[in-house]
């Protein structure tokens, strides 16, 4: 079987993508520190402890499984915490990425999907963000993603490593049979949140900010489910193993919705009401962020399937409700 090696395969995202992969014939090997992700979400090929700034340890790594391609997505990725740390931002994931390329490219391994995001582009009024867009990022965590994209393309030019990059919008939603979900320590992210709130884990949500310029003034996002991004990452796999160019595509549907259209499609979909708390605006958010692009659908073949926002809060309430990881 083909080997893969997922940095971050025991996070959400990453988790998602082992059991895709391991459904489409591949065998995924998960690479991860546990610094955010956890063990019993790696259920669907082999665990390997390690941290991507232990070039020795990714060096055993690459050589006990060889695999073919790497999926990279093990990085921090809170708007709000890259603000007050951005030291660690730079260090995790831009300082970790080089010592993973380096050990990629030394062990033969020459292809890789990255997972960039759209915080890449910064916030640009009245600009359709697509794939040829400038990127400005307005907040750490999107300067970190930017800078590994350079290295990429650096990285291919000198060492023939190909890649795609999938520059993702919000992922959101779980696995339909709740074998893993979403779960961060702390959870930043709104759709988690407003879960917790309905289901009376916390007080209240606290809307970040309701005097930005949009119709209801809270910021606008487009959301992608969990399971089709992971499709998306095996598409730009058998893209990168039939030889084709790198490339970039945006992950997105191309609707967005405000906050307060989350609150209340999830209002709907539990049929519950949303104890919510009007707060200042969080440090780095972009007033709205909603992909402009069909490149992945026309080039990739990638359909998104379940990203209705109904359908992935439903999705996100099931594994809610399973009480997963309430260690
Ligand atoms: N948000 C919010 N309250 C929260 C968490 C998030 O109002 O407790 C807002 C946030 O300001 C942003 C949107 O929800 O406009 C999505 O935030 P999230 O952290 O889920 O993803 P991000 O867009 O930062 O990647």
């Amino acid at each position: 079987m083909t080997t893969v090696l997922v940095t971050g395969g025991a996070g959400y995202i990453g988790s998602h993508a082992c059991k895709v992969l391991a459904r489409e014939g591949y065998t995924p090997v998960t690479f991860d520190n546990l610094s955010t992700g956890w063990e019993d979400a790696v259920q669907f090929g082999p665990f390997e402890k390690g941290d991507l700034t232990d070039r020795a340890r990714l060096d055993e790594v690459f050589a006990t499984y060889q695999p073919v391609a790497v999926m990279h997505f093990a990085a921090l990725s809170q708007v709000g915490e890259s603000m007050n740390q951005p030291g660690k931002y730079w260090h995790n994931n831009v300082a970790g990425s080089l010592t993973l390329l380096e050990a990629a490219v030394a062990a033969g391994c020459d292809k890789l999907v990255f997972s960039s995001t759209c915080a890449t582009y910064g916030d640009q009024d009245n600009v359709v963000l697509d794939e040829n867009c400038d990127q400005h990022p307005i907040n750490a965590y999107g300067a970190s993603k930017r800078a590994i994209e350079d290295m990429l393309r650096d990285f291919e030019t000198a060492h023939g490593l190909s890649h795609v990059i999938f520059r993702y919008f919000n992922v959101a939603g779980c696995d339909p049979d709740a074998d893993v979900g979403e779960y961060h320590q702390p959870e930043t992210h709104l759709i988690p949140l407003v879960l917790d709130a309905v289901a009376g884990k916390r007080d209240a949500l606290t809307i970040f900010g309701t005097n930005y310029d949009t119709p209801d003034g809270t910021c606008i996002r487009d959301y992608v489910h969990v399971m089709d991004l992971v499709d998306a990452h095996v598409l730009g796999l058998k893209w990168l193993e039939n030889g084709k160019d790198s490339r970039v595509f945006n992950l997105g549907t191309g609707t967005g919705f405000s906050v307060r259209e989350v609150i209340n499609h999830s209002h709907a979909v539990t049929n519950r009401e949303v104890p919510v708390i009007e707060g200042p605006r969080r440090a780095g958010d972009c007033t709205k962020l909603v992909s402009g692009s069909t490149r992945a659908e026309q080039e990739l073949g990638w359909v998104a399937k379940r990203s209705d926002l109904k359908q992935m809060i439903e999705d996100a309430w099931r594994w809610h409700q399973t009480g997963h990881y309430e260690k």
